[in-house]
């Protein structure tokens, strides 16, 4: 049951000064009036009558979402975070929450956003690599990212941090040293996003003159699978894997390269539920017998089930062909999300990782 809603406000960035290689809102937003403030309070108003009375949501947020929301002017700022407070203050939403770049921050900024009781503030990172930064044209180095963090927490927001996967001059070993970066600075959330290649884009222009070669999609899951693991271990809860078709993404075709898959955060979950069906079957089980016709069942929580099976049922065939001469069953268990638990007939047991 989902606990958690968020009623998405999407203010763009317009005259953003940078120039990001992989971002085409630049060209979006210049076609885009900014929202009027008859137009938020109605998106506000109509996604709070959907969630009245649903059952189970215990917390609701505005957020405002577009990259860099205080790096528009500071009024405007206001504006926009008095209608989500007076939202706040009558009890109707219980977060404020927005994201903004890491070179956007400071006192005068953070006092602003106190004043209007700001929760969560999400940090688009992309990288702790200065040369990735620096080729992928953020115009932030990592010192200004430690730096924001650091201040943020300081001031006791909620630190949220996005990763990007696959930028110009990235490695696993820097998407590795990001994630592990990004977990000694303990964010309470965190988003891990493979580079997708967007029409109007210059990655688009490098990607075509052949000085750019995107990660294959199996590359990207295995590398997105070890951030994954990193965050997690240390605490940190992922918030989004992957961009949704609706995000920046107007239509599948403006995107080139193999790194947009509209499930990819089910990608990264079931590689991340085979991994440990795979090390409970040959630990726990085989440990090197090759038993005929035994009857293992996999278990997972309810929400991880698809996961188990794997994208279009990935897992089971998986399973099913490397160990023809085994029966796998797939079922559900009161288990935490993201374990799994292996039972085999007649050894009336069942572990757990
Ligand atoms: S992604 Fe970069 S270029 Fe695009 S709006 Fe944000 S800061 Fe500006």
């Amino acid at each position: 049951m989902k606990k958690h809603a968020i009623i998405p406000i999407f203010i763009p960035h317009q005259g953003c000064p940078n120039d990001c290689v992989f971002c085409n809102q630049k060209k979006i937003t210049a076609r885009q009036p900014d929202m009027s403030r008859d137009e938020i309070i109605n998106t506000i108003e109509t996604w709070l009558s959907t969630l009245t009375g649903r059952p189970g949501i215990e917390t609701v947020e505005i957020a405002f979402f577009g990259g860099s929301f205080t790096g528009i002017p500071l009024e405007k700022q206001s504006e926009y975070l008095a209608m989500a407070y007076s939202y706040k203050t009558q009890g109707l939403i219980q977060k404020i929450h927005l994201s903004t770049r890491p070179d956007y921050i400071d006192e005068k900024i953070l006092d602003n956003l106190r004043a209007y009781s700001v929760d969560v503030i999400e940090l688009g990172v992309q990288s702790f690599d200065d040369r990735v930064l620096k080729a992928s044209g953020r115009g932030h180095d990592s010192a200004s990212v430690y730096r924001a963090c650091r201040l943020i927490q300081a001031y006791g927001f909620e630190l949220g941090i996005q990763l990007m996967i696959g930028l110009p001059e990235d490695s696993k070993e820097s998407c590795l040293y990001s994630a592990k970066e990004a977990a000694k600075l303990g964010p309470s959330v965190a988003r891990l996003y493979p580079t997708v290649i967007l029409k109007d884009t210059r990655l688009m222009e490098l990607y075509e003159s052949g000085s750019y070669l995107p990660l294959e999609e199996a590359e990207a899951v295995e590398i997105t699978k070890e951030m994954y693991k990193l965050l997690t271990a240390a605490g940190v809860n992922i918030i989004r894997v992957g961009l949704k078709s609706s995000d920046l993404i107007q239509n599948e075709k403006e995107v080139a390269g193999h790194t947009f898959h509209p499930a990819f955060r089910q990608l990264v979950e079931g590689a991340i539920a085979r991994e440990k069906m795979l090390r409970l079957l040959e630990e726990e089980f085989l440990s090197g017998r090759q038993p005929e016709h035994a009857k293992i069942t996999f278990y997972s929580s309810p929400n991880w089930f698809s996961n188990m099976i794997g994208h279009k049922g990935c897992n089971k065939a998986y399973f099913a062909s490397k160990y023809p001469h085994l029966n796998f069953r797939y079922k559900t268990h009161p288990l935490t999300d993201g374990s799994i638990a292996i039972a085999v007939a007649g050894e009336g047991h069942l572990v757990v990782k």
